[in-house]
């Protein structure tokens, strides 16, 4: 029943960092898994290599049950959404989530169809023709995971989608991600530096330090013993 498990994940880059020592993981189905730790201690590379934008120096990690790294990138039920929401402004929203699927050769109709039921999903149904710069910045980033969600991973990876918000807007957000993980049931791991943010969110929180876990934890067992 475990969707992604890393075995031993080292990352050591080019220049002789290691940025990732011996990371051991297993993420449920849908399950909301949240990396936390500061600057520098190995979240997004960890994520960039579930993403498959990055290879391990050695490890394994293992997508229902099977070598990720037989799969090509394209061919994983994944999909991420980074900190700086990197929508395309000079496109509407339409064209913004119809972006993938027009590289993939959907019929219209139903690229016209999924772009609709993922703005439902983020609650910005008739969007369509609104201009990327008229909305704000919590409102481009649901943009940002309807397009992430277009696709139907099976897996979402969020890279602190959140941290360019403001503290208002975020919190509203977090309530909103965590209703969002709630009834899509899909597998969400989470990046973040901010401790509240994961206590808030995560089913499972991965508490990490200089390339390490250090801990792994519910919300309650990370509050009790921080
Ligand atoms: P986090 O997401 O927790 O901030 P990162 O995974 O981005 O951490 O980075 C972990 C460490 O690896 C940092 O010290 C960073 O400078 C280093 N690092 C990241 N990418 C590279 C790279 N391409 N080459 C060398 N070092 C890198
Ligand atoms: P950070 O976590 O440091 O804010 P990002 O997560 O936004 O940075 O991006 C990290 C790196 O991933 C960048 O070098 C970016 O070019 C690369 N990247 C982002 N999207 C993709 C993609 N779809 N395919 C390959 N690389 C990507």
């Amino acid at each position: 029943n475990n969707i992604i498990e890393l075995k031993n994940i080292v990352k050591t880059y080019d220049n002789g960092f290691t940025a990732v020592d011996g990371f051991n993981l297993e993420v449920k189905r849908g399950e909301f898994v949240t990396f936390l730790g500061p600057s520098g201690c190995g979240k997004t590379t960890t994520l960039r290599m579930i993403a498959g934008f990055e290879i391990p120096t050695s490890g394994e990690i293992l997508l229902n049950g099977q070598d990720i790294s037989k799969l090509p990138p394209n061919k994983r039920p994944i999909n991420t959404v980074f900190q700086r929401y990197a929508l395309f402004p000079h496109l509407n929203i339409f064209d913004n989530i119809a972006f993938g699927l027009k590289l993939k050769k959907l019929p219209k109709a139903e690229i016209v169809k999924k772009v609709k039921k993922v703005l439902e999903m983020v609650d910005l149904e008739g969007f369509e023709d609104r201009k990327v710069a008229t909305l704000s910045g919590g409102q481009q980033q649901r943009i940002a995971i309807a397009r992430a969600l277009v696709n139907e991973p099976e897996i979402l990876l969020l890279d602190e989608p959140l941290g360019a918000l403001d503290l208002k807007m975020r919190k509203e957000m977090q309530i909103e991600l965590k209703g969002m993980h709630d009834r899509l049931g899909i597998t969400f791991i989470y990046v973040t530096h901010d401790q509240e943010e994961a206590l808030t969110m995560s089913d499972k929180i991965v508490v990490m330090s200089e390339g390490e876990i250090q801990q792994i934890g519910t919300p309650e067992d990370i509050y009790n013993e921080p």
